[in-house]
């Protein structure tokens, strides 16, 4: 790295792959420190600081004629596909050898091959996902976020879950504000196992009880650049840590020395990270996310501006819902082995045709069978 530069301005590391480490912090302070209040401003319309042709012909060394002509010629309203046509995204010039342009036209194309809207239907409900917050603005004033704040980007893979999902890992990308607490992002996290019921219910499913992993088991942590922050907000909260740090210091395994902190005492401003670099979310004792910050900016008046929307889901993963043996129609709610009433094993059933199907009227248990509560991955859909 040249000398005097500041090693909180991100440079490769490992190239198009991860950053070296920086302070977010101090990275938003090296762009503030830069930046003049007009552009870090979130008014509502900002006002056009565009050069005047006096300006412009002094920065380029030219008259002020010229400047005004090139201004003109240079101008958005002065893009033409062609010759004399406008504009058009359907229409896609065939001469074109730019890539953007091929994109493009593979994307119409298949729009208009396209027979049924199942795909189409995905592709509308991913945009609107990406949209849906953009530009919004708080009712309450309070809620606004201040400007100059940092907006982090950050990728949450879920744990491999299917055969089908082996090579490919699904992940949810999140924003999430520099000066909101990792436990902020904690919570916001979905994920299906802090939604399952532990135990075996075949012989009274009314049993079954409404707590959920969530509430029982409430220990997590992130880890980020050798430190665990673990979730200790709850008293029941255990240092989960703990027995890898112990692991790591029992001999010299050339770890290093891994530290915990709390992590509701700790913003994502004063993380120090790697973008790019793949780190850690574990809750539910063993469920394993591999979280990646892919950007930090600073946040832009068009971007959704009311505090209490963040973190803000921006794209996830539609599961296929796995649905109801018997009705095909409903998603399965219990799962159950050695069945001797069912075809499968496992076997997967909704509520109502798991009850019909396994007992009398008064309720007692027909046949033989282990029965599970089940939570569909495609709860969150
Ligand atoms: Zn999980
Ligand atoms: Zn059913």
């Amino acid at each position: 790295m040249a000398e005097g530069v500041d090693e909180n301005i991100p440079v490769f590391e490992l190239t198009d792959t991860n950053t070296k480490v920086i302070h977010v912090g101090s990275f938003g302070n090296l762009w503030r420190e830069r930046l003049t209040s007009h552009d870090v401003s979130l008014a509502e319309e900002p006002t056009q600081n565009l050069a005047t042709d006096a300006e412009l012909a002094a920065d380029l060394g030219c008259t002020e004629e010229t400047a005004a002509e090139l201004k003109l010629l240079c101008s958005v309203d002065a893009l033409k596909c062609g010759e004399n046509e406008d504009l058009d995204s359907q229409n896609i010039p065939e001469d074109s050898n730019l890539v953007t342009l091929g994109i493009r036209r593979k994307v119409v194309e298949r729009r208009k091959a396209m027979v049924i809207d199942h795909a189409c239907r995905q592709e509308t409900l991913r945009y609107e996902m990406e949209y849906h917050a953009l530009g919004k603005r708080p009712q309450d004033s309070s809620n606004m976020i201040e400007e100059g704040e940092l907006l982090l980007t950050l990728n949450i893979m879920y744990p491999v879950i299917f055969q089908k999902h082996k090579d490919y890992k699904p992940y949810a990308t999140m924003l999430v504000l520099g000066s909101q607490k990792l436990t902020e992002l904690r919570d916001a996290i979905k994920c299906v196992s802090d939604l399952q019921i532990g135990g075996e219910f075949s012989r009274n499913p009314d049993l079954a009880p409404e707590n959920i992993c969530k509430d029982l088991f409430k220990s997590a942590f992130f880890y980020f650049e050798g430190i665990f922050y673990n979730d200790m907000r709850y008293p029941e909260c255990k240092d989960l840590s703990r027995n890898t740090i112990d692991w790591a210091e029992s001999r010299d395994r050339g770890y290093g020395k891994f530290q915990s902190a709390k992590m509701e005492d700790y913003t994502f401003n004063d993380l120090r990270i790697k973008i790019g670099f793949p780190y850690l979310y574990c809750h539910q004792g063993d469920c394993e996310h591999i979280v990646t910050i892919t950007d930090i900016r600073l946040i832009h008046y068009e971007d959704c501006l009311d505090r209490t929307l963040y973190p803000l889901q921006v794209k996830k993963h539609w599961f296929w819902t796995r649905k109801c043996y018997v009705c095909k129609i409903y998603t399965a709610k219990w799962v159950t082995n050695e069945d001797s009433l069912a075809p499968d094993d496992p076997c997967f059933f909704c509520d109502v045709c798991f009850r019909m199907l396994h007992y009398d009227t008064e309720g007692n248990k027909l046949g033989t069978f282990l029965a599970y509560p089940y939570v569909d991955p495609g709860t969150f859909n």
